[in-house]
């Protein structure tokens, strides 16, 4: 069974997927990871690719679902996957079920969940450690939270809707957080 994590920018998602993909075995999918690497090749896909990412815009569509298509049709069925960061909106909901479908992978959804503000201000204070540019713009963060809330609380309304889903409270501890994440992992095995 694969895995999609939700949470606003901030929410801790990266921290626990690593975690879970630690102890579990998850290859881990980041989209916003996968997509920063692409804008770092200088190609001109990697132009327009770090255009959307620097404003803080979803990149188009047709890119990153190419980029999670060929991520999915390379890794065996037998490997579970973590996804972080995608399906964002309906469309890319609606092609990602596809895609999952046709390669015969179910999947359920965890989403962190976490105030807005509350984000903004820890990733103020984590692209000091991090250097990433689209995090040191507060305007830039502040769009991304609202596609967020715009776009991909719908997706997560949805996979609610088909049962797919459930909400973690991610104010607590990273370790308290991430207890409550493995005890829902365990029972979706
Ligand atoms: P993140 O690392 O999840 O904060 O994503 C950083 C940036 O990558 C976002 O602001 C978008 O520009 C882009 N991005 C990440 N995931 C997606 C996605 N599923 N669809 C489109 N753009 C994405």
């Amino acid at each position: 069974m694969d895995l999609l994590l939700f949470g606003i920018q901030g929410s801790g998602k990266g921290t626990q997927a690593k975690r879970l993909a630690a102890e579990f075995g998850f290859d881990i999918f980041e989209a916003g990871g996968e997509l920063r690497k692409i804008a770092a090749s200088g190609s001109p896909l990697g132009e327009t690719v770090k255009s959307y990412i620097d404003a803080g815009k979803l990149v188009p569509h047709e890119i990153i679902m190419q980029v999670v298509k060929e991520a999915i049709g390379k890794r065996p069925k037998s490997q579970k996957i973590l996804f972080d960061g995608i399906p964002r909106d309906a469309d890319q909901k609606r092609d990602f079920d596809a895609i999952m479908m046709e390669a015969g992978r179910d999947f359920r959804g965890i989403q962190l969940l976490l105030e807005p503000e509350e984000g903004v201000q820890r990733i103020l204070g984590r692209a000091k450690i991090e250097g990433r540019a689209d995090d040191a713009n507060e305007e830039v963060i502040r769009r991304r939270m609202q596609t967020f809330v715009d776009k991909t609380l719908p997706v997560i309304e949805a996979y609610g809707k088909e049962g797919k889903i459930v909400a973690i409270d991610g104010r607590g501890e990273i370790d308290a957080v991430y207890e409550e994440m493995r005890g829902e992992v365990q029972m979706m095995k």
